[in-house]
């Protein structure tokens, strides 16, 4: 798990760790174009790839998390629920190491379990509750407006300042509304599809509460996930909240069977000038904040502590590892020169510019090299014994730098005139950090470079430090999770 491996470096995980980075460094050059001797830490940056020490992190965090997850009737459960491993002194196995590593961050008894066994709601004899999601917006409105349930059940969970809450309000004509708040806990262990959930339950709980019999419900939730939830097998990290409120369901609708009662759970989009979107919204952000109604008013599954989420708690550790990333990478000498240039790297920002359809491939690398400053100019090219001087070989001056190629030599000068024209025209100066840090110049800046036409005979006598079979295709990578 740690990259300064204290061992020696060709055997074991070392060795692993190392082959690895090679291959990562490969996939990062194919992105960016960068040439061979480029910085494997800057490389990373550009190609916004998670550096894979940590990166292995990432996956080992992720498999430990999913094993936390495994039910009772799991072979591994027992090996994972005994969180001290510590006492484990023969056959320790690759699960006791991961125990080890992670024994702060996670703990498996009190992560959601995601059962062996499947069961489809859909495939059941009866639904007890009818969904309606609507296709469009105007199917939303005329829904909306020809709503015909008697009472109006609006629920919502929302997170807030790293804070997770949800509630329901219950409205019926000519009376006063019905509120029921639950304050989830942070951010790092519930998730807002979980809130959602959780307001749908409470919503049920305030159903099974109603005295009256013989009436119709509609349930809105603005969460289409969350309602979607209860058409899949149920097996996702929050499910379990859903499965609670199905049994809910079932039982209101055993409850109520000789009346008129019907339950519609119905989806309505967020903020559209509804008189109850707009009250739960308000409530939820109290939940948020961490208000909770009386435990008594709560249905029985919600009064103890909720689980943590799976989901949660690998989006909390990806956010650890890239804030140290972050902090590893502007600490080192090249991140403190890039930061000068673009202060978001480590980020896509500067993938999603290169990658603008009317930039050719070749443009694409030459302006990543730039930004690498791994570029073959003559400078670089005397730095790795491929040229005899680093004289620019248009102006002849002592040395073909990124600055003199950019903004100083007096050959590319009218070649220049338009770069600098739109550079004035965003009312900025004419300098190395503002020409590769601003997204709209990349297209003046290819541009440019094409107009010199001098990379093809640089690139000649480079080839051995390009790769040879670099085909320079930028995509952009999504961002890790
Ligand atoms: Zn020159």
């Amino acid at each position: 798990m740690q990259s300064d491996h204290p061992g020696p470096r060709a055997i074991g995980s070392a060795k692993v760790m190392r082959q690895l980075t090679t291959l990562q460094r490969a996939a990062a050059m194919a992105i960016t174009g960068g040439l061979r001797t480029s910085p494997t830490n800057a490389l990373d940056a550009c190609a916004f790839l998670l550096p894979s020490p940590l990166n292995i992190n990432k996956c080992c965090y992720r498999a430990l998390t999913r094993m936390a997850m495994l039910p009772e009737d799991h072979p591994l459960h027992s090996t994972i629920k005994h969180k001290n491993t510590q006492e484990v002194k023969h056959h320790r196995m690759a699960i006791h190491h991961l125990l080890d590593c992670y024994q702060d961050s996670i703990d498996p008894n009190k992560i959601e379990k995601i059962p062996a066994t499947s069961h489809n709601p859909i495939l059941a004899v009866k639904n007890p509750f009818a969904i309606s999601i609507p296709v469009d917006r105007e199917s939303l409105t005329r829904e909306a407006a020809n709503a015909e349930e008697e009472v109006q059940v609006f629920s919502d969970g929302l997170a807030m300042e790293g804070k997770v809450g949800a509630a329901v309000v219950l409205l019926r004509a000519g009376k006063p509304a019905r509120i029921l708040h639950l304050h989830l806990g942070l951010e790092d262990k519930h998730t807002v599809h979980k809130a959602e959930l959780v307001g749908i339950l409470l919503g049920l709980h305030l159903i099974n509460m109603e005295r009256k019999n013989g009436t119709t419900f509609a349930l809105r939730s603005d969460n289409q996930a969350a309602i979607k939830a209860f058409q899949s097998n149920l097996r996702s990290p929050g499910h379990h909240l859903a499965r609670e409120a199905l049994r809910l369901a079932h039982q209101i609708n055993y409850r109520k069977r000789k009346t008129k009662y019907a339950l519609t759970i119905r989806w309505t989009a967020g903020h559209e000038g509804i008189k109850g979107n707009e009250a739960v919204d308000r409530e939820a952000k109290k939940a948020a904040e961490g208000f909770t109604s009386d435990l008594t008013l709560l249905p029985s599954y919600l009064r103890k502590p909720l689980l943590t989420n799976p989901s949660a708690v690998k989006k909390a550790h990806n956010d650890r590892l890239k804030h140290k990333w972050t902090t590893i990478w502007r600490n080192s000498r090249r991140g403190r020169k890039m930061h000068q240039i673009d202060s978001s790297t480590p980020s896509d920002k500067f993938l999603k510019a290169i990658s603008l359809t009317n930039i050719t491939p070749s443009t694409a690398s030459l302006i990543s090299q730039l930004r690498l400053t791994h570029i073959p100019l003559n400078s670089y090219l005397k730095r790795f014994k491929r040229a005899d001087n680093a004289r620019c070989p248009a102006c002849r001056a002592d040395e073909e730098t990124i600055v003199h190629f950019l903004l100083f030599c007096p050959t590319y000068a009218h070649k220049r005139w338009a770069l600098a024209h739109q550079v004035k025209k965003q009312k900025k100066p004419l300098t190395i950090e503002f020409l590769l840090r601003d997204p709209n110049l990349v297209i003046p800046l290819g541009n440019y470079i094409n107009a010199m036409q001098c990379f093809t005979s640089h690139g000649e006598q480079s080839t051995s430090l390009t790769q040879q079979s670099t085909p320079h295709h930028i995509q952009v990578t999504p961002q890790p999770e």
